[in-house]
């Protein structure tokens, strides 16, 4: 079994970004984003701190802002169009998820796409979904990294992905797509997922349930990508996949932590840094 490091890809990403932004500061592009967090949810809090570590380090500026549990959706929006309009701003990012009374489609679609550094804004799925380049969300274009990474080819293969939300699920299962892969997409609703399971060369998993995947649920050989963050009865983060029980029997496996969510964060970095050179959204088609 081989180890898939996340922390070690999404370092070497990180370094060639810090040399980027550095070169693009000498050219008078200074990368900005900025974040926008609606109320004081304590894990959104820790994953802002994350990308700020991550901002710091790669030398893109980062902005915050910060309303109230109770700010109101037309707050929201206004706050959003004059970040459209500044052009010292290059990403804005809008901390998932936000408080029940915000209709977070409707926010999302008011961020202009070339500064959607998540990925998130219609225009941008229906890039990826017809396989024109746009900006892709940041999870599952790390999840790609990682495989061509580790020269996983995932052409012909059939690709089984568990979950299919609008974040991980639907645009992993796009992107497998655009490589050609024969791609299986389960859900809560899926029946005997034991049996599609059981015919994955790549697995990837990101339903949020703890030991989800165990393994007398998967083949011999079988590439396993971990999307899930969970909390374990010792309250430890652990993913959707039992490790431990998986671990011998698949070819190639992530951890969690150290798997795919370090590349989550790199990926952001990178979208950053495309955004501010103006490279993300050319909207040419690429991919059949
Ligand atoms: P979500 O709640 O939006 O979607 C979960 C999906 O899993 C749904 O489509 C649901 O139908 C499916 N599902 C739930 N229980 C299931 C079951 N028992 N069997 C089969 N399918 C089931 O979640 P999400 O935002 O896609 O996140 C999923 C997990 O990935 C979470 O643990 C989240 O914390 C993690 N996540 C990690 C990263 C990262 O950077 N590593 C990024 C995003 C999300």
């Amino acid at each position: 079994m081989i180890l898939i490091d996340g922390n070690e890809l999404a370092d070497e990403i990180k370094e060639k970004l810090r040399i980027e932004v550095s070169e693009l500061k000498q050219n008078g592009i200074h990368p900005k984003l900025t974040v926008i967090l609606v109320g004081d949810d304590f894990a959104s809090k820790k994953y802002v701190n994350n990308k700020k570590m991550a901002c710091e380090y790669v030398g893109i500026e980062q902005g915050m802002i910060e309303l109230g549990v109770n700010a109101t959706e037309e707050e929201l929006i206004m706050v959003i169009r004059k970040l459209n309009s500044d052009e010292s701003v290059h990403g804005i990012l809008i901390q998932l998820p936000l408080p029940k009374h915000i209709d977070v489609y409707k926010i999302i679609n008011i961020i202009n796409p070339n500064k959607d550094v998540d990925g998130f804004h219609p225009e941008n799925v229906g890039k990826l979904s017809i396989g024109c380049e746009g900006v892709i969300p940041c999870t599952p274009n790390g999840i790609m990294k990682l495989l061509e990474k580790y020269d996983i080819d995932v052409r012909g293969k059939n690709c089984v992905v568990i979950g299919k939300s609008d974040i991980v699920g639907k645009p992993i299962s796009m992107l497998l797509l655009r490589e050609s892969a024969t791609v299986t997409v389960c859900h809560i609703e899926t029946r005997d997922i034991s049996n599609i399971t059981k015919q994955a060369d790549v697995l990837i998993v990101a339903t949020g349930n703890p030991g989800l995947i165990t393994a007398d649920m998967i083949k011999p050989g079988v590439v396993i990508i971990d999307v899930g963050i969970n909390r374990n009865e010792y309250d430890e983060v652990c993913g959707d996949v039992d490790f431990e029980g998986c671990k011998n029997k698949a070819s190639y496996i992530t951890p969690v932590p150290g798997g795919v969510g370090p590349m989550t964060i790199a990926m952001l970095m990178e979208n950053c840094v495309k955004a501010a050179r103006g490279l993300e959204n050319k909207g040419e088609k690429k991919y059949v």
